[in-house]
C-alpha cells in the first residue's frame, strides 16, 4: 500500500502538489484548518480544481481536518513560513515514529524551527521555482513551470517516494546542498523583493536602481560567504541582474503581498539574513538599513511588520 500523502495547507502550492499527486493515482488527504473550511471544500464537491495551460480539471482529493486522529507518515507542509510551526505543533501527536516531513517553506528559519520541534521526524528542505495562486478558494492556476530541489542534512540515502514525484509529473532533483539552494533563492529575494516594495515598481524598475542593487549584491555575497555557503554566493550579482531583465514586467511576490494588505514573509528572507549577519558578528549596514526602511513601509501600508 502506497503511503497517504498528507498536505498541511491546502493554499497555492499546496494545492498545486496535491493535485498532481492525487491525479497520479496516489492516495492523499488534505488537512484543513477546522470543520468550516472543511464544510465548504465538501460543499463544493470536495475536489480541486487544477486548472493548467488554460484548462480546469477537477480532482477529486479527500480532506479532514487538524482535528482527525489518522495516523501521518508523509506530511508536506505547504503553509506560509510564518505559520508552518503553529501548523505543524498541531498535528504533531499524528505523526508516526517514522514519518517524514517535507517543507515547502520559502527563505530560511522556519525549517529549523520545525525540525527542532520534531526531532524524531526526518525533515526534508525544499526549494522550488514552481509558481501557482489561488483565484479562489479550492482552485489553482499553475502559473509558472518551475523545479523541485530536495534535501536534508543527514546522510541518509535520498527516500524512495522521489519515484512518485516523477510519476506525478513534478519535477524535481535531489540536492546534495539544499541550504545552498535556499541561501540562494533567500539572496535573490533580498536583493530585489524589498527594493520593488520601497520604489513601488515592477522588478525591471530596478533597472534604474543599478547602484543600490549592487551594493545589496556585494553585502549578500559576503554574508553568504560567512555563513559557510560559498557556492550560493558565486555569480550572485549576475543572477539577480538576468532574473530583473527576465521579470522585469512582473511585481515581485513581496510587492503583491504589501499591495493586497497581506502579512509578507519578511522575517524568513530579509530578517533572516540580518539576524544570521548579527549572529555572526558581520557587518551588514545596507541589508539592515534596507530592512528598517522596509518595515517601516510596511508599518505606513497598515501591514503586519514581523
Ligand atoms: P498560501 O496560498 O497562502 O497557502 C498557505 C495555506 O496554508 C493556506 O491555505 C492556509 O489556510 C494554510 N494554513 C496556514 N496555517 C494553517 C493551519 N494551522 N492549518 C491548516 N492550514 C493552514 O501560500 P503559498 O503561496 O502556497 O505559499 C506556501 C509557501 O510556499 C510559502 O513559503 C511561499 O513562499 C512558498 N512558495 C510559494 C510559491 C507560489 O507560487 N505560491 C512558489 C514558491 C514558493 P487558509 O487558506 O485557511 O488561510
Amino acid at each position: 500500500m502506497p503511503v497517504i500523502w498528507h498536505i498541511l495547507g491546502a493554499g497555492s502550492l499546496g494545492s498545486l502538489w496535491a493535485a498532481r499527486l492525487a491525479r497520479s493515482g496516489l492516495p492523499v488527504r488534505l488537512i484543513l484548518r477546522n470543520d468550516a473550511r472543511l464544510a465548504d471544500y465538501q460543499a463544493q464537491g470536495g475536489c480541486l480544481k487544477l486548472i493548467e495551460d488554460g484548462r480546469e480539471q477537477p480532482i477529486a482529493i479527500s480532506a479532514q481536518t487538524l482535528a482527525s486522529d489518522e495516523p501521518i507518515q508523509r506530511l508536506l507542509v505547504a503553509c506560509k513560513a510564518y505559520d508552518a510551526l503553529p501548523a505543524v505543533q498541531s498535528i504533531a501527536n499524528r505523526l508516526t515514529a517514522d514519518a517524514e516531513v517535507i517543507l515547502l517553506q520559502n527563505g530560511l528559519g522556519s525549517q529549523d524551527a520545525v525540525a527542532a520541534a520534531l526531532p524524531h521526524a526526518r525533515c526534508i528542505f525544499a526549494s522550488s521555482t514552481e509558481g501557482a495562486f489561488r483565484p479562489q478558494d479550492w482552485q489553482v492556476v499553475f502559473a509558472g513551470r518551475g523545479h523541485n530541489w530536495l534535501g536534508d542534512q543527514t546522510e541518509q540515502p535520498p527516500p524512495r517516494w522521489l519515484s512518485e514525484l516523477s510519476d506525478s509529473g513534478i519535477a524535481h532533483e535531489w540536492s546534495g546542498n539544499i541550504l545552498a539552494r535556499l541561501w540562494r533563492k533567500l539572496a535573490l529575494n533580498c536583493a530585489i523583493n524589498p527594493l520593488t516594495v520601497l520604489h513601488d515598481c515592477k522588478n525591471g524598475g530596478l533597472l534604474d536602481y543599478a547602484e543600490e542593487v549592487s551594493g545589496l549584491c556585494d553585502e549578500l555575497g559576503g554574508l553568504l560567504q560567512a555563513c559557510g555557503q560559498s557556492e550560493a554566493a558565486q555569480g550572485l550579482h549576475d543572477e539577480v541582474q538576468r532574473v530583473i531583465l527576465a521579470t522585469a514586467a512582473n511585481y515581485s511576490s513581496m510587492y503583491q503581498d504589501v499591495a493586497h494588505g497581506r502579512r509578507t514573509e519578511i522575517r524568513y528572507l530579509l530578517g533572516h539574513a540580518c539576524a544570521e549577519g548579527q549572529r555572526l558578528g558581520h557587518p551588514l549596514p545596507r541589508l539592515n538599513q534596507l530592512q528598517a526602511r522596509l518595515i517601516e513601509r510596511l508599518g505606513q501600508r497598515g501591514v503586519r511588520t514581523d
